[in-house]
């Protein structure tokens, strides 16, 4: 597999030289680090632990994170260049795991105590221990109001009971903040708590197998009668749901992220293989066809980077983007879903074998329009603010 890699410094009004810098450095991990073992560690579902500590090291981790809770301050375009540069590791999946503690981490900077945020938010920007976000259930992830894992207050505990599942980083991490019912149906009976993992009580009953992301562990968590302190409580007991819908925003701008690159790599090599590949005496790039798709698939990947970009911008500003940002993942993910297609169908046969790049992306994509908020999601949140 060949990887080419390419900066997005000409969007010059969204990065500057710092941010470039930022992104040799992550590339530079990439090359050393992750690409030499990246087929294994998806064949074998997991990267090694102490990938978090190296990725620490460079500031990786910490990147967006108040500085004393071990963060490197930076505005939101540091976190997206990283964010990029991650993805040009080629695994979707390793994003995914080395990434988990910025949808578990959030919640417990915006609603904890200093105490908690000093708890929780050093260790893993160190790489020391690692965080994810329990919300999703079996019993279903999109309508989170009506989550089912109860946590019922005894003393100075929560009784927790119920089950979790797609649980990014689930099998081995140390943190988890859980999505609980401490209240009446609905809304208004969510909390959040974090779980640690040696609780009493918590264990994880399966590792998931998928049709992509295979180097991110993905689990469904077990909660039985498991003693969480109360001092583990994140925000206001029954206003839990409002951390959850706030968290929402920053997972779906990264999936936009996300969805962008795994188009941009796509058509990358799309155009290599079209000008090397011949097909009845001449290269694809021969044929008209090919040309026009390798343009449509340009014009998406531009128009949907720039979106994404117009959008992170007036978040880092402060603006509310809520509907913005679900149009951003939708379009991002519309754009992956053709691009990805395209390419494996310019790749011909060898698209859909093992071990050519375009093959992972087509299929680590697929889960970028139902994570996060599935674009079904996504469309009825665009809508109430039209309608
Ligand atoms: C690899 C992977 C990693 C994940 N990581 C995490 C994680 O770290 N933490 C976490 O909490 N969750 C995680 N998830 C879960 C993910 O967020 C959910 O899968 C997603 O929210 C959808 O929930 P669901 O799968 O239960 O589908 P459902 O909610 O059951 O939806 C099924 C279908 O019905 C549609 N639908 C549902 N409600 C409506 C409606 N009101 N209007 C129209 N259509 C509707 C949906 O769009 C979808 O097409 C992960 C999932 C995967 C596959």
């Amino acid at each position: 597999m060949t990887y080419e890699f390419k900066t997005q410094s000409t969007y010059q009004q969204y990065f500057t030289k710092t941010h470039d810098m930022v992104r040799k450095s992550v590339r530079e991990f990439i090359k050393k680090e992750v690409l030499p073992y990246i087929e294994e560690w998806e064949e074998t579902g997991e990267f090694p632990r102490e990938l978090y500590k190296k990725a620490a090291a460079l500031d990786i981790l910490s990147i967006g994170f108040p500085e004393e809770y071990g963060g490197t301050p930076g505005d939101l375009f540091f976190k997206l260049a990283v964010s990029e540069e991650l993805m040009r590791s080629g695994s979707a999946g390793l994003c995914a795991g080395l990434g988990s503690l910025n949808i578990a981490l959030p919640p417990v900077l915006s609603l904890g105590t200093e105490e908690q945020k000093k708890k929780f938010i050093p260790p893993v920007l160190s790489g020391d221990k690692i965080a994810a976000l329990a919300i999703t259930e079996p019993g279903g992830g999109s309508d989170v109001a009506n989550l089912r894992t109860t946590a019922v207050k005894d003393g100075d505990h929560y009784i927790v009971n119920g089950s979790k599942t797609f649980i990014t980083s689930g099998c081995r991490a140390d943190f988890i903040t859980c999505a609980v019912r401490t209240g009446p149906e609905g809304a208004h009976g969510i909390s959040l708590l974090v779980i640690e993992s040696d609780t009493p009580g918590f264990s994880v009953s399966n590792k998931l197998k998928k049709t992509g992301w295979w180097a991110s562990d993905t689990a469904e968590l077990f909660f039985d009668n498991c003693r969480g302190p109360v001092e583990n409580l994140i925000g206001q007991e029954n206003q839990g749901f409002y951390g959850i819908m706030i968290n929402f925003q920053g997972e779906r701008l990264a999936l936009a992220v996300m969805a962008n690159m795994t188009a941009r790599m796509a058509l990358e090599e799309s155009i290599k293989y079209a000008k090397e590949r011949q097909a009845f005496g001449k290269k694809l790039t021969g044929f008209q066809v090919t040309r026009h798709k390798l343009a449509d698939m340009a014009t998406l990947v531009e128009a949907s980077t720039e979106f994404t970009y117009r959008v992170g911008a007036k978040i880092g500003a402060g603006v509310d983007q809520v509907k913005e940002v679900s149009m951003a993942k939708n379009f991002a993910c519309m754009v992956s879903d053709k691009v990805t297609y395209d390419a494996v169908q310019i790749f011909g046969g060898y698209g859909f074998m093992r071990g050519y790049l375009v093959e992972r992306l087509y299929r680590d994509n697929r889960i970028l329009s139902i994570g996060g908020g599935t674009s079904e999601i996504m469309k009825e949140i665009i809508s109430k603010f039209m309608l």
